[in-house]
């Protein structure tokens, strides 16, 4: 992906995006001083909640809950409760809960096998459903 100016979502700042985020440079670097403050908050406080790591560190709440998240804290051996990334519930790992997780892995194994199905079908109509075409794709 080629650079495109955009706004960066945290100081709202032009910066050319190498398709790598939404931040600029300055507020990545921002952001990986605040989340080792964070990590090591948390390994001296294991029990804390993103309400008090906020507030003690002065940190976005958006930011605590990324590193959640993306498993950022796992390794600590922490017990924050942060809410499930599509119904809101409280969960302590990974991104969605229990039972968001088990639809949404449904939904995706569904519509890749619509996906395929569909790719398959236009193949068949096209008529090129060749040995060779398996081996390209
Ligand atoms: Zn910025
Ligand atoms: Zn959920």
């Amino acid at each position: 992906m080629s650079p495109k100016p955009t706004n960066c979502a945290g100081c709202g700042k032009l910066f050319l995006n190498p398709g790598t985020g939404k931040y600029c440079p300055a507020c990545k670097q921002k952001h990986e001083k605040q989340m080792d403050e964070i990590a090591a908050y948390v390994r001296d406080n294991p029990r804390s909640s993103v309400d008090e790591i906020c507030t003690a560190l002065e940190v976005k709440k958006s930011l605590v809950i990324d590193m959640l998240r993306s498993g950022r804290l796992e390794e600590i051996n922490i017990n924050i409760k942060y809410p499930c990334a599509a119904c809101g519930k409280k969960i302590s790992h990974g991104r969605y809960c229990k039972a968001c997780g088990k639809k949404i892995t449904g939904e995706i194994a569904a519509s890749l096998r619509r996906v395929r199905k569909n790719a398959e079908n236009q193949k068949i109509k096209k008529g090129v459903y060749s040995k060779d075409q398996w081996m390209d794709n």
